[in-house]
């Protein structure tokens, strides 16, 4: 099947997108088209417009802030995997961005693409909640939210109509900062069946565990988080897992529940591995 007819603008600057944007009634951003791509051939959407930001100049930008990473929109799987040592504090990026699909996948995939898209199984929506990062908003004006939040539901999200997403801000881990994340594929370079993803860092005594893919949005599995920060290794048991589960995803399946628990308990193995 093709997609059904559609026009085409690449504008020069962020201003011009959001013009168009704001002008043209049935438009959509393409950035790397991994997900955009196949969903017009099945014609799942037909957008009348499509407006192509994959050169903008400043979604492009992968800048230290001090405290963060802030990584523009536009920035490729591929660029943040070939980014491995030198993003101190923010290494977990690296580990997440190599282990999406395949590297010609990677090559083109932006980390805004997929946050937009907001795939249940999709591994930045997770990663980047665990990492407490920030989604920049702009639109007529500009706003900024956690990616948490972000997130509202499967294949939905807070981005309005009109707005883009410019850019990411992923806080450093310290360098006592661990972190943890495991999927499981049925084959390598699939969308995961169920994923985890831990960060422990004690020098700000701080923790986040999600779970991912099993339901619309990653989980939080807040409770356990909490034991974590304060208690450190000595808080994760086979017991306590079970407990966050039941607690933050209560109607899990047998078969789900087995999935989730084992994905936990490898982010966090990955997380105090000697
Ligand atoms: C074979 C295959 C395997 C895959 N496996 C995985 C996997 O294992 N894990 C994983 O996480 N992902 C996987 N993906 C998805 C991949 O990561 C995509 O790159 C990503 O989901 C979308 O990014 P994109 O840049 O291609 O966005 P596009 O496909 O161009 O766009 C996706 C959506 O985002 C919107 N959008 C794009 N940029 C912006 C922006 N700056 N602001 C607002 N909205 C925007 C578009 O309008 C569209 O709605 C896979 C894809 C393929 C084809």
């Amino acid at each position: 099947m093709k997609a059904a007819r559609f026009d085409y603008v690449r504008p020069g600057d962020v201003a011009d997108a959001l013009a168009v944007l704001g002008q043209a009634e049935g438009a959509k951003l393409l950035a790397g088209g991994q997900s955009l791509g196949p969903m017009l051939n099945l014609r799942l959407v037909r957008p009348a417009l499509l407006v192509d930001v994959s050169r903008l100049e400043a979604l492009q930008h992968l800048e230290d802030t001090g405290s963060t990473w802030r990584i523009g929109a536009g920035v490729t799987h591929a660029r943040l995997e070939d980014a491995r040592g030198r993003l101190p504090g923010g290494e977990m990026l690296c580990e997440v961005a190599s282990a999406i699909a395949y590297r010609s996948v990677r090559n083109r995939g932006t980390i805004g693409g997929s946050l937009a898209h907001a795939d249940p199984a999709a591994d930045w929506p997770l990663a980047l909640a665990a990492l407490g990062a920030s989604v920049n908003l702009r639109g007529s004006t500009r706003r900024s939210m956690l990616v948490a939040r972000f997130i509202e539901g499967a294949f939905t999200t807070a981005l309005a109509a009109n707005e883009i997403i410019e850019t990411i801000d992923v806080p450093k881990l310290s360098r006592a900062g661990r972190y943890g994340f495991y999927k499981f594929c049925r084959k390598t370079g699939e969308f995961a069946e169920a994923s985890a993803a831990a960060v422990f860092d004690p020098q700000a005594g701080a923790a986040r565990v999600f779970l991912g893919s099993l339901r619309g949005v990653p989980q939080p599995l807040a409770a356990l988080a909490q034991q974590v920060a304060q208690h450190g290794e000595s808080a994760v048991s086979t017991q306590a897992i079970s407990e966050a589960l039941a607690q933050s995803v209560g109607d899990l399946d047998a078969v789900e529940h087995a999935m989730a628990a084992a994905a936990v308990t490898r982010a966090l193995g990955q997380v105090f591995a000697p």
